[in-house]
């Protein structure tokens, strides 16, 4: 069998799930904005210093300083709007029919006091129903809780994202799991669920004792459809058969895993290990903006370190599209095999 070239990785039609909206912002915005927020970027180089993580982190306090750099854009509704136009159409041009964004509505309001809640979504509703106009693509949008604030906080999110439950296809819980279980979050995500929500959790993500433990902490109590990463259940073969008989579907993201020191090296990725025992696995960016990455750039890299065929693309993508937490009727007229 011949190896995929560039351009036929490009053209498979293609699902991503799990892409956070606040980092998918295009590299020509944020050089047009930065100087707007006092950050002058004369030269690639600066550029990718203020924004991107290109190398694995080690220290995270550089790599948080890159991300609120990012956040300080979105300071606007005219720019909330167009951050999410440019995240659809750039992710059409890579191949993308069905497209999952992410935000944590706790992340984008800080410092922006002139915005609320409603204001951020109904601008990124905005830019995303206006790339749906214009591109044949399906996109939902999935709210974010972050794990680290108070519990106040999450109440306020849960109660958010289902009175805007026409706009959200789905709910997510985020950040760092050490010390901040799942279970004080299992009755927001049980009145999501039961609103006709689906239910992804950040889980297994990094390299932690604990770490697939936690994979099964958030089906049980928080009835996870999908888990976000979840890489770290290859460590514990009991977890493994878990998440098989439980039918959830794990997000991976090759590149992200990488960097944030979740694996040695991508090429050390239990992807392909996964996918032949069985484990409904998914290809993702997480945050094509800040890594300086897109879609295919996973693909190539699957290619090239693990041997990927296309039927193994179609299969990821196949089982992507069913699990995609957008409407069948939606999803199903812009994919181009039947969803089942
Ligand atoms: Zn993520």
């Amino acid at each position: 069998m011949s190896t995929l070239t560039e351009k036929q990785i490009k053209e498979l039609p293609k699902v991503e799930l799990h892409r956070h909206l606040e980092l998918s912002v295009r590299a020509a915005t944020i050089k047009e904005l930065a100087p707007q927020i006092g950050i002058e970027l004369p030269d690639e180089e600066t550029f990718k210093n203020h924004f991107l993580i290109t190398e694995k982190m080690n220290d995270l306090g550089s790599v948080l300083n890159k991300f609120l750099d990012t956040q300080k854009l979105l300071f606007s509704e005219e720019v909330l709007e167009r951050v999410a136009y440019e995240a659809c159409e750039d992710a059409f041009h890579e191949g993308i029919k069905i497209l999952e964004l992410r935000y944590a509505p706790t992340f984008v309001i800080q410092g922006h006091d002139h915005l609320n809640f409603q204001s951020i979504h109904n601008s990124f509703v905005k830019g995303m129903q206006r790339a749906e106009k214009d591109f044949p693509m399906a996109v939902g949008l999935v709210g974010i809780i972050q794990r680290i604030l108070p519990v106040e906080e999450a109440e306020r999110v849960t109660h958010f994202v289902i009175e805007n439950k026409d706009t959200f296809v789905g709910l997510d819980l985020a950040d760092n799991e050490e010390g901040f279980d799942s279970k004080p979050f299992s009755s927001f995500f049980d009145q999501a669920k039961k609103s006709g929500l689906g239910i992804t959790v950040h889980s297994g993500e990094a390299n932690l004792p604990k770490a697939p433990r936690y994979v099964k902490d958030a089906i049980d109590y928080l009835g996870a459809d999908r888990i976000g990463h979840g890489v770290q259940i290859y460590r514990d073969p009991e977890i493994i058969e878990y998440v098989k008989q439980k039918q959830v579907t794990l997000e991976l993201c090759p590149t992200s895993n990488y960097l944030t020191n979740a694996v040695p090296s991508t090429k050390e990725h239990p992807i392909v290990d996964l996918m032949n025992q069985g484990v409904k696995v998914t290809i993702n960016t997480d945050d094509p903006g800040i890594f300086g990455i897109d879609l295919n750039h996973e693909y190539n890299l699957l290619v090239r370190e693990h041997l990927f065929t296309q039927e193994q693309f179609e299969l990821t993508n196949n089982i992507a599209a069913k699990e995609s937490f957008i409407s069948l009727e939606k999803k199903q007229k812009v994919w181009p095999r039947k969803i089942n």
